[in-house]
């Protein structure tokens, strides 16, 4: 069976090069009109028999094409798929009011808090929240108390020159290896919001990892886990941890956990969100930008999200405002 997945996954092999394609989708979308409705079906019970091409990204342009354009391919889809009897109304990239994840110059972006604030706001959002990194990552330039206390000046005088969008003081703040924060208790109480992660010592044995994760999740302070699996596609799989009761100790203590929209990370997939939601975890997506270009990543985030057949309200960052900081600290 030659489908159109199977053609452009054999082209598109290398991921540089991919993402090179992807920046002309009117080009692939040429390519997906021009086929036939009997190789779209192919491909996508294909798509079907290899789970990995799932978490592909060049899958995620096909798949919303597919979506939009075929009835035919709704009700396949919907079998193949899914045993729903109707689509729900599936989150899109309009709901998002906020971006939860990225960077400045004062770790390892390339643009400035105010660049990064304009961007946002032209992207059309009521907040976001900048997260440098803590200082356990030296490389990335990250802050320890003093930096973040002169970062939170400029970010008061930005923030006064921009009324038009709100800038949530945050961090991302590393998991150390014991489970500890990279960050005093008296500075993780004076954010907005405590976005945690792991970025080293990705061979621990399964259940140290399993314990570190759960112990910083146990911190009153924390609100998002970022990236929850670690893995960077082609590079580094997941860490090992038993992510069942990791979830289980999100939920007991109220911690939301990231659909990280980059696309090399996508993380956490399709198949972790359903079984997030199914557990009643909130979810967000961020898109853990290093540069303003970066935020728009966010249209990744929303395709694997619509994958796991998330609607607006399982999503965090789709609420005003006043709702998301409520909704975060109860
Ligand atoms: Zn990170």
């Amino acid at each position: 069976m030659k489908s159109i997945i199977d053609k452009l996954h054999n082209d598109h092999i290398n991921f540089i090069k991919l993402l090179e394609f992807l920046e002309n989708q009117q080009q692939l979308l040429k390519y997906c009109q021009q086929t036939d409705l009997e190789s779209i079906l192919d491909a996508i019970r294909y798509m079907k028999e290899y789970p990995d091409l799932v978490h592909h990204p060049l899958e995620n342009v096909v798949f919303k094409y597919f979506l939009e354009n075929h009835n035919e391919v709704h009700s396949e889809l919907k079998t193949l798929l899914h045993e729903h009897d109707e689509l729900p109304e599936l989150i899109e990239l309009s709901n998002l009011r906020g971006d939860l994840q990225m960077h400045s110059t004062w770790s390892d972006g390339k643009n400035s808090i105010e660049e990064m604030l304009e961007g946002c706001a032209a992207r059309g959002y009521e907040y976001f929240a900048l997260t440098d990194h803590s200082k356990a990552l030296a490389m990335t330039g990250g802050l320890d108390a003093a930096k973040l206390r002169q970062q939170w000046k400029e970010i008061e005088e930005v923030q006064s020159r921009h009324p038009e969008i709100r800038l949530l003081r945050s961090q991302e703040v590393d998991i150390l290896a014991d489970g500890s924060l990279d960050l005093e208790d008296e500075m993780l109480e004076q954010l907005d919001l405590v976005v945690v992660s792991v970025h080293s010592r990705f061979d621990l044995p399964a259940a140290e990892q399993t314990r570190r994760i759960v112990r910083a999740l146990q911190h009153p302070e924390v609100d998002i886990l970022a990236h929850p699996t670690g893995r960077i596609i082609n590079r580094r799989p997941p860490y090992e941890f038993d992510l069942d009761d990791v979830l289980h100790c999100a939920r007991e203590h109220n911690v939301a956990v990231e659909l990280n929209a980059h696309p090399e990370r996508l993380d956490l997939k399709d198949a972790h969100l359903i079984l997030a939601r199914e557990l009643g975890l909130k979810i967000v997506i961020s898109t853990d930008a290093h540069r303003v270009q970066h935020l728009d990543l966010m249209s990744y985030g929303v395709d694997q999200a619509r994958r796991a057949w998330l609607t607006k309200i399982d999503v965090l960052n789709t609420l005003p405002l006043d709702a998301f900081l409520k909704a975060v600290r109860s």
